[in-house]
């Protein structure tokens, strides 16, 4: 079993605010610029990471607004082609003019509501490491899996669709990734796996990266594993008290300023 505690450098902790389709022009300004504020006035900003991932069409208002600030800026989609007879998608290189550094992948709403396949996620997830920024991969059973036992399996095919997509893909894909634990049934329910629920989780899949291949050790490791499903600022400190949770996937709670910021000062 590989040890949290290793002799491994410490992982530096990342949060993330996913506003999904919400906010208006004014909304999201006023959201960007008390975030970026609460930032600035943090002077250890540096200990643990923080990004902000707005709707497409608000990426552009944020990027100013977040011009200069250590807060990082993602995006919720894209379709993987360079460009052309697209209609309607986005491409990474559109994405990068703006700034973003982290773009979603594989949440349990593409998945679900926009049918995404397992192969289309891992398509999208190299096309992210080949372009040169941050996949958060997410993975995550529904309640009914959990139920049926079914969890780690679940999450197994979740990465190793990805990571054998490629050939000698593993190593490089977990030395770019984020992922991203997200069991379905607690997103947006209010419900939250327990600590120890995700820590299980989180263990559970840094073990199958030390695992995977021989010589994974060092790349499992360093890797950030993300918890995310209905975290609060009044859950994020136990959750981030867990040797194997890297930070936290927030979607709710990351439209509220002051409750994103302090979810964030727990990571600390
Ligand atoms: C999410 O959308 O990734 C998420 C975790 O949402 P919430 O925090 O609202 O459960």
């Amino acid at each position: 079993m590989l040890s949290a505690s290793s002799t491994f450098p410490r992982r530096k902790k990342l949060v993330a605010g996913n506003w999904k389709m919400h906010g208006t022009r004014a909304s999201v300004v006023a959201l960007a610029r008390a975030i970026r504020d609460g930032v600035a006035a943090v002077d250890t900003h540096a200990a643990a990471d923080i990004v902000v991932i707005p709707a497409s069409i608000h990426i552009p208002i944020v990027s100013d607004i977040l011009a200069g600030s250590p807060l990082a800026l993602g995006a919720q989609n894209f379709y993987p082609g360079d460009a052309g007879a697209f209609t309607g998608e986005v491409s990474l290189a559109m994405l990068k003019e703006f700034g973003c550094t982290h773009i979603l992948v594989g949440h349990s709403e593409r998945r679900q509501l926009l049918a995404e396949s397992l192969a289309l996620i891992a398509e999208k997830c190299w096309a992210v490491v080949n372009a040169g920024l941050t996949p958060i991969l997410c993975v995550g059973e529904t309640q009914a899996e959990r139920e049926q036992g079914d969890t780690e399996k679940v999450i197994a095919t979740q990465l190793c669709s990805v990571a054998k997509a490629v050939s000698t893909g593993t190593f490089r894909l977990y030395r770019h990734v984020v992922i991203a634990y997200e069991p379905v049934w607690a997103i947006g329910t209010g419900l939250t796996a327990t600590p120890e629920q995700a820590q299980a989780v989180h263990a559970f899949i840094r073990n199958l990266v030390a695992h995977e291949e021989p010589e994974m050790e060092e790349q499992a490791a360093s890797l950030r594993i993300l918890y995310g499903g209905s975290v609060k600022a009044s859950n994020a400190a136990a959750l981030f008290a867990m040797p194997d949770i890297d930070g936290a996937l927030v979607g709710g709670a990351s439209l509220e300023a002051q409750e994103f910021l302090a979810i964030w000062r727990q990571a600390l």
